[in-house]
């Protein structure tokens, strides 16, 4: 009999797989697919492996002159860009199955049936668990008319294509729509982004946005907002497709159609059958238990923050409570990371969604800081946002060069609730980019001195 069974090898089943066996505990996984899940196989990793290759591919075209340096004959050979992609997700998924191994934590390949909250069926294999944890994922929602129609792409069928399209319409203009398109426009390919809301990346400012939407305008982009599709057919190059913009309804043809709408989480019926309680996703509480006691759930079969870092911290908070060590889920300082052109990324409160008389709004632009210049990069800003009253960091955005690697120490002032004071007195390196978040603090605390 094992400790715990989990259900589920991507970032939250296999991080508490891991965090169980370093607490003593015996551990089984089953996966039906690869370890590593959505975001080693086909989501974080291999969109990144594009766009490392598509951004470095952009950046000698658009900036080597600038600095000093001639390249002749520059071509793109997507066949070893698809290999760069591969071995990347194979070293991921290498790197899971190794530290199973390490841990010793038994990794069973196949698809799990639950039969009872302790039995758990792998084809005709049985495996018995004190605790069960689920951590089955999330899939692409599609709908009609897309799924009507065959030959459309979801963000899975993306990293299958052998061969780069001519044109592509992507519906969504959210996380994977922006990445995707970032990656196609870098490389040259006519992109039409549909978006139903006032504009792309909705759950960000619509100033954070703008710079995005800017620059990949600029690469070439054309961005339908508050826009949807309301007609899909097989055309003669690929699709045609009939978008309603708030103005006019017009027709697109292009070779694929993307659509990266949102994801779903992936609750099978046997889940459902045991009687655990489903709502968009599986319904815990703050232990990430389930109905059932001693079946938990985790990540994106949760349906709540559906990001790979959110499920490695459920991954751990439900390994110490099946190790009885009392852990509650929080989810207050998430930070969001785009890989965009520029990078996007945020924690906790957008200032659109706070009340405008009770905070403080600063910002610091990337057209001032030392290193960006070096890096010819002048596009973005950061931004804080404060309590008026006791000047507590409430939320951090910034869209800028590498700005995902930025974001840490909003989260440490999110979480920990930190003064502005407290960062803006803070030795920051120089000349590096953390100076643009810095110029950000010292504006919130009176005047930035590089500004
Ligand atoms: P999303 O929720 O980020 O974006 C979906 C977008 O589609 C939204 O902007 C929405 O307004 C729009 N939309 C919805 N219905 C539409 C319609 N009928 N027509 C036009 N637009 C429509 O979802 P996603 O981009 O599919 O990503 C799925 C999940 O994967 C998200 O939770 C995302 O955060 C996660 N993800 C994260 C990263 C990252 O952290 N870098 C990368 C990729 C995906």
């Amino acid at each position: 009999m094992y400790d715990a069974i989990v259900i589920g090898a991507g970032p939250a089943g296999y991080v508490s797989a891991i965090k169980m066996a370093h607490l003593g505990l015996k551990v089984a996984v089953i996966e039906k697919e690869y370890a590593g899940g959505t975001c080693a196989n086909k989501g974080c990793i291999p969109t990144k492996a594009l766009l490392s290759a598509s951004h470095l591919y952009h950046d000698i075209k658009s900036k080597a002159k600038q600095f000093g340096i001639e390249v002749e004959g520059l071509s793109l050979n997507f066949e070893k860009i698809k290999k760069h992609m591969e071995k990347s997700v194979l070293s991921s998924r290498k790197g899971v199955e190794y530290l199973f191994k390490k841990n010793k934590i038994d990794y069973i390949k196949g698809e799990a049936k639950l039969e009872n909250p302790n039995k758990v069926r792998i084809n005709d294999k049985i495996l018995e668990g004190r605790n069960i944890v689920l951590a089955t994922g999330s899939v692409p929602s599609i709908f009609p008319p897309f799924s009507d129609v065959p030959g459309i792409w979801t963000s899975d069928d993306f990293f299958k294509m052998e061969k780069l399209p001519e044109s592509v319409v992507i519906v969504g203009g959210g996380v994977i729509g922006i990445e995707m398109a970032t990656f196609l426009s870098f490389l040259g390919i006519p992109v039409f982004i549909v978006e139903l809301m006032e504009h792309i990346l909705p759950t960000e400012d619509a100033d954070v946005a703008n710079v995005v939407k800017k620059s990949l305008k600029i690469l070439g982009a054309k961005i339908f907002e508050s826009s949807k599709v309301i007609g899909l057919d097989k055309s003669g190059i690929g699709f045609k497709v009939t978008i309603e913009s708030p103005n006019e309804r017009f027709e697109i043809e292009a070779e694929k159609v993307l659509i990266a709408i949102g994801r779903k989480p992936l609750i099978n019926d046997d889940i459902k059958s045991l009687g655990i309680k489903v709502e968009r996703g599986i319904v815990t509480d703050e232990n990430l238990r389930t109905n059932i006691e001693n079946i938990y759930a985790i990540g994106d079969v949760r349906g709540k923050i559906m990001l790979a870092h959110a499920g490695f911290h459920e991954g751990v908070v439900a390994a110490k409570n099946i190790a009885r060590i009392d852990a509650k889920v929080d989810l207050s300082a998430v930070p969001s990371v785009i890989f965009s052109y520029p990078e996007v990324t945020s924690v906790g409160l957008r200032e659109k969604d706070a009340d405008p008389s009770k905070i403080k709004v600063s910002k610091f632009p990337v057209s001032a800081n030392g290193r960006a210049n070096t890096m010819a990069e002048r596009n973005g800003f950061a931004k804080v946002i404060s309590d008026k009253e006791s000047g507590k960091v409430l939320g951090v955005s910034v869209v800028g060069p590498m700005a995902t690697e930025l974001i840490m120490e909003g989260v440490i002032a999110v979480k920990e609730g930190l003064s502005i004071e407290k960062i803006a007195e803070t030795i920051h390196p120089h000349p590096t980019l953390s100076e643009i978040l810095l110029g950000a603090f010292e504006e919130a605390e009176g005047k930035a001195i590089h500004l």
